[in-house]
């Protein structure tokens, strides 16, 4: 099988390396002036809209999925007449732009925070005062790492925040005082097998995720493979997908979907039976699904801003470093490390000795 992957960033390195394996070649298109994939895959640096016109590379693919929600709607809508494109073009566009994703998961019954719609200064005025303080205004469309965010915590925030936003179309959420934040991972196939990974813990700093770790038999995860299915069934859903809920008074509120394979599934590399992004290949070129069977206690730190230093992260047994090409800068995640242990406790001990080697490490909180 042939795939043509729009998107060059690091999850296009990640399945490019999945895809190995599996005999599946790829090539991979992005308009960017770096790939992470380039030495990986033949990068076709060129705008968007070109893609449409490069008979070469459409001939040659067998499906063509992106990485990236920075591709436009309207160029998988028009490659969908006559190529196969996986996750479709619908599910771009739903969750995609904010206030889209937020009337898709509510009409399908998936709890979301309260939110309003804002196009001026005087929509936001009228929404604090309904939602209170503190709430976060969102860009609808390509926010993320928590860019195109801001926390609002009193009225004198507004005006100054509306500006640093550049006055585009958002959205105000509610503040949600969650008392932890969890993600499901999803693959399906068309026609409707569909697995779902282990509920994942994640925590972040600064909207920056920083830490995902999978969580054995969690008492919420029978709800939020119900949210998945539901969603994925909505939209004939094919390839793999994450919600990210917040978890309020142990119910999951969603927060927000990725039609694509996910930062806090890195995990799935090292610590599942299936990786996320094998299964992603697997769902697209229609193919049996693997198992997501959680393998050994796992946790992933990503790597944020810095490189550690290799030989020092590589002497830990169990450690799994993933670098990702990328040049580093402040908030850039770089690379990630999975560990991987037999027994919490000896991942636990792991995470401690490493914590002094790593940028941007956290103490370990009581839960964990
Ligand atoms: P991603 O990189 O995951 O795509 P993003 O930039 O799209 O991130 P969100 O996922 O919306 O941003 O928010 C990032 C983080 O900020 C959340 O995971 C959460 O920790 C915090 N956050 C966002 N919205 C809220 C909210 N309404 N109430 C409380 N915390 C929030
Ligand atoms: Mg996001
Ligand atoms: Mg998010």
């Amino acid at each position: 099988m042939n795939v043509l992957i729009l998107g060059g960033g690091q999850l296009a390195r990640m399945l490019i390396l999945a895809a190995a394996p599996l005999g599946i070649r790829c090539q991979v298109v992005d308009p960017a002036a770096e790939s992470c994939a380039a030495d990986l895959a033949p990068w076709h640096r060129m705008a968007w809209d070109e893609v449409l016109v490069r008979r070469d590379l459409l001939d040659w693919a067998d499906v063509i999925t992106y990485e990236s929600e920075s591709v436009p709607c309207a160029l998988l809508t028009a490659l969908a007449t006559q190529h196969k494109v996986a996750p479709s073009a619908e599910a771009l566009q739903l969750s995609g732009d904010r206030w889209h994703e937020k009337q898709w998961l509510s009409r399908l019954g998936v709890p979301v925070a309260p939110h309003r719609c804002i196009d001026s200064l005087a929509d936001l005025q009228a929404a604090t005062a309904e939602l209170g303080f503190p709430c976060f205004l969102k860009w609808r469309q390509q926010g993320y790492d928590g860019k195109g965010q801001w926390r609002l915590n009193a009225h004198s925030d507004l005006a100054s925040i509306w500006q640093a936003a550049q006055q585009r179309p958002s959205i105000l959420e509610a503040g949600i005082a969650f008392t932890r934040e969890v993600s499901l991972i999803a693959s399906r196939r068309a026609g409707g097998e569909l697995v779902c990974y282990p509920l994942t813990e994640n925590r972040h700093q600064q909207g920056i995720l920083i830490h995902s770790r999978p969580l054995a038999d969690d008492p919420l995860q029978a709800a939020a493979e119900a949210h998945a299915r539901r969603l994925m069934q909505a939209v004939d859903y094919v390839g793999t997908l994450a919600i990210e809920f917040f978890v309020v008074d142990e119910q999951l509120m969603a927060n927000e979907v990725a039609p694509r394979v996910h930062n806090s599934g890195h995990w799935t590399i090292e610590g599942a039976e299936t990786s996320q992004f094998a299964n992603h290949l697997r769902a697209i070129c229609d193919w049996p699904l693997g198992s997501t069977r959680l393998l050994a206690p796992t946790l992933m730190l990503n790597l944020i801003g810095q490189w550690p230093s290799e030989a020092l992260t590589l002497a830990e047994r169990g450690a799994h470093l993933h670098l990702y090409g990328k040049a580093p800068r402040p908030g850039r995640k770089v690379g990630h490390l999975t560990l991987r242990a037999r027994s919490e406790g000896e991942l636990m001990s792991h995470w401690l000795r490493l914590q002094p080697l790593l940028p941007r490490s956290e103490q370990p909180s009581s839960s964990e």
